[in-house]
């Protein structure tokens, strides 16, 4: 998506709200929560040709702090049995 092209539909029609204000604050929800005192503004962008939006965290130390506080998703394997490769 930040290439300029939809992954849903392919179209280049693709707008950058990477410099819409405020990206988070008590009225508006541009932000998600990363802990009790922390938000992590976002940066979204949007295909005009579908409607799809695609949302990135604006600040490297966000993810950072994401990093510390969340726990990781370990990736599954539901269609292989692991256990058959030993
Ligand atoms: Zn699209």
């Amino acid at each position: 998506m930040k290439n300029g092209s939809c992954p849903k539909c392919g179209s280049s029609e693709v707008y950058a709200g990477t410099e819409v204000f405020p990206k988070s604050g008590p009225f508006t929800c541009n932000a998600i929560p990363v802990s009790l005192t922390a938000m992590a503004p976002l940066d979204n962008y949007v295909c005009t040709a579908c409607g799809y939006v695609e949302s990135y965290i604006s600040q490297e130390e966000d993810i950072d702090r994401i990093r510390q506080k969340w726990p990781p998703v370990q990736p599954s394997n539901e269609s292989t049995a692991q256990d058959e490769d030993e």
